[in-house]
This record gives C-alpha cells, structure tokens and sequence, in this order.
C-alpha cells in the first residue's frame, strides 16, 4: 500500500513514521488500519480464497471476530448457511463473467470505477431474522506486475432502502390496477376501454385482424334494482362478470362500461365467432337462477350488439355500432343478441 502522499505532523506516531529518501516525514499506514477503520463491512482474500483481511465493521456486523476468519476459507459464514463462494472468489475464477452468470445472474454489473470489479445486489435468507438485502462489490488485488494475487469484498445493508422500494412498486401497482378495474366486477373499467380499444384498432387494423366488438345490457335491470333493492341487484352485476369471466378466451377483455351494460373486446375473431362467445354468456346468465329476499326464485335477461372492425372505423364509430345493434335487440324486445346490420 503506498505511503499517505502529506505528513501530518500530530498524528505521527512513532510505528507509522517512516523518514522517506528526500528527508520529508511522511506515514506508513497499514492496511490494517486502513480496512479496520473503514465503516463498511470489508474482507479480502488472497487467490487461493483465504482470508486475508477481515475489518472491524464485519466483525462486529457478522458477530466473526477477525482472529477467527483470517487463515480461513470460511467468508461465506456470514452471509449463506452453506458454503459457497462469495463474490470476491467468483471474479478471482478465470471466467468470472461464466461465474457471475451462474450465481448472480441479472443481479450484478461491471464497476463503472474500477477496473475488474463487479457490483450486486441481492436477498440472503439466512442473515438475521428474516433476511437481509444487500449491496456488494468486489474488486481485484494486483501485484506490482498486474498479477491477480486476491480480491476485496464490501457489503452494505440496504434492506430498508429495498423493503422501501418494494413497497412503492406494489403500492404504484395497486393503484394502477385500481384505476383501470372495477371494484365491483373486477371487470377493466370505461377508462381503460377507451385506452385499450384504441390500441387494438391500431394493431388489428395495421396486420389486418378481425376484431369484434360486444356490447352487453342487462334488460329491465331498473326494475330488478325498484323490487330487490340495491345490494341485490349488485349481486346480480357481480353474477354477470363472473360468467363473462368464465367464458372469454385469453385474448378477449371484458369492461364495466356504465352501470349495468358491459363491452367484450375480442381481437382476432369475426362476427359470426363473436356471437358464438357471447351467446354462451347470454345463455349462461339467462339459465342463472336468483334467490331474493324472500326467497322466491328470479331469472333475468341480457341484450347484446356485436360488430365487426371496418377500415374506416375509430373508437367512436366501433362503438357506436355496437350500440345501435344492442338499441335494436332492445327494441326487437329483449333477452337476445343481434349483429349489427349498419
Ligand atoms: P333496459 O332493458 O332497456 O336496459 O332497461 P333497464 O331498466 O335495464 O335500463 P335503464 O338504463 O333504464 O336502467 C339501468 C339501471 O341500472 C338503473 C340503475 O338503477 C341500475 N344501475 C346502474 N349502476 C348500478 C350499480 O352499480 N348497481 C346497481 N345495483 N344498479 C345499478
Ligand atoms: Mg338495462
Ligand atoms: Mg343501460
């Protein structure tokens, strides 16, 4: 390690005064000194993977005082319940990166500092109670001829930084999923309708993909609300997501569009396979038996309009058709689903 380039005449001390060739003062501090007073935790080790070095900070983080690692290959015990090797022997390998790969693999990152160094993060299970994230680099020690002879390791515990992190994802997660699905359906909601519609118009219309577009209304839904009460018609609502749950394919999407009429986007497939999908749903509502309040046993109805993605269309006029054929089942009288004739 080289001398401290400025002498500092009050910290001199008479082991570390080393009288250079010029006659000027200067210090000689140990690597010794230099780790232990490092206030990161921080070991080395030579290139057979012994312990070289072994600071105060990880021995009073780790619980291992020094005397006891150094000598040893044992610099895994604080972080892992198993041996295995620790960052400092994976870059001392002839192909670290091979290494790194293996164990570390989208976790770690060449140093921008310094040359040959690597830094990582992860989760180790076996620190502590319950785990500790950790931040780690790991550098090569060379000799006066560039010779690898061994590798320095620090470790800094980051596990508020992360568990902090953690939770603004989920939190950022849960409020997208909140503003893009309804509480009472679990459907998507009007919102995202808009946003997704127009996305699909865009893709099916530039690889020249069928799309069909389903709107759904429950019939004669102010009166169930009129006789059974609020709450028993949200049941039924809810009874109707699960069914459009249950019978869209994976590509398809089902909306909450307003209160009680519901829009099924279904991309890739034409009319004629629309009305297949969606006279299951029809049928699967209609064939749903209601128990009310008092008991006595109610079976209701749906109406549906499908249409078909023209070259012409955008979100408004896809829509728009799709509505006038559900305005004409309504009006053709009911508990039944027509494909738009416009
Ligand atoms: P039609 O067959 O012509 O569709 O008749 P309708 O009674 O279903 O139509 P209308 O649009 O007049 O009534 C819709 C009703 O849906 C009115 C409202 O009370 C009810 N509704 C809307 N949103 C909700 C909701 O979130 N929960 C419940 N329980 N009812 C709702
Ligand atoms: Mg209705
Ligand atoms: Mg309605």
């Amino acid at each position: 390690m080289s001398p401290s380039p400025k002498a500092h005449p009050t910290a001199q001390t008479p082991e570390t005064l080393d009288t250079s060739r010029d006659g000027q003062d200067t210090f000689v501090i140990t690597p010794e000194e230099l780790i232990n007073k490092l206030a990161i935790p921080t070991f080395a080790i030579n290139s057979d993977h012994v312990i070289t070095h072994w600071n105060l900070a990880l021995a009073r983080a780790s619980g291992l005082p020094a005397d006891e690692m150094i000598g040893t290959q044992h610099q895994w015990m604080p972080f892992y319940s198993h041996q295995r090797p620790t960052l400092a022997d994976l870059i001392l390998e002839p192909s670290p990166k091979e290494m790194l790969d293996k164990h570390y693999l989208g976790k770690y990152k060449p140093s921008d500092l310094i040359e040959g160094a690597y830094m990582a993060e992860d989760f180790f299970p076996d620190i502590g109670k319950a785990g500790e994230w950790l931040s780690f680099t790991a550098a090569p020690l060379l000799d006066g001829q560039h010779n690898i002879v061994g590798a320095i390791e620090t470790l800094v515990i980051i596990s508020e930084r992360k568990h902090a992190e953690q939770e603004l994802i989920a939190r950022e997660k849960r409020y997208r999923q909140l503003s893009q699905i309804d509480d009472l359906t679990r459907l998507f909601n009007a919102r995202q309708l808009r946003r997704e519609l127009s996305r699909h118009i865009e893709l099916c219309k530039r690889y020249d993909q069928p799309l069909s577009l389903v709107m759904m209304d429950l019939d004669r839904f102010k009166q169930v609300n009129d006789t059974w009460g609020h709450l028993f018609g949200d049941k039924v609502l809810k009874t109707f997501a699960d069914i459009i749950h249950r019978n869209l394919r994976t590509s398809d999407e089902g909306y909450r569009y307003g209160g009680e009429e519901f829009i099924l986007l279904m991309p890739f497939i034409d009319e004629q396979a629309a009305l297949q999908a969606t006279e299951r749903i029809h049928a699967g509502f209609c064939n749903t038996t209601f128990i009310t309040e008092d008991g006595s046993e109610l079976q209701l109805t749906v109406s549906g309009g499908i249409t078909r993605l023209r070259p012409d269309d955008d979100y408004d006029t896809l829509l728009g058709r799709a509505d006038a054929a559900l305005y004409e089942a309504k009006n053709s009288g009911r508990n039944t689903i027509l494909i738009s004739r416009q």
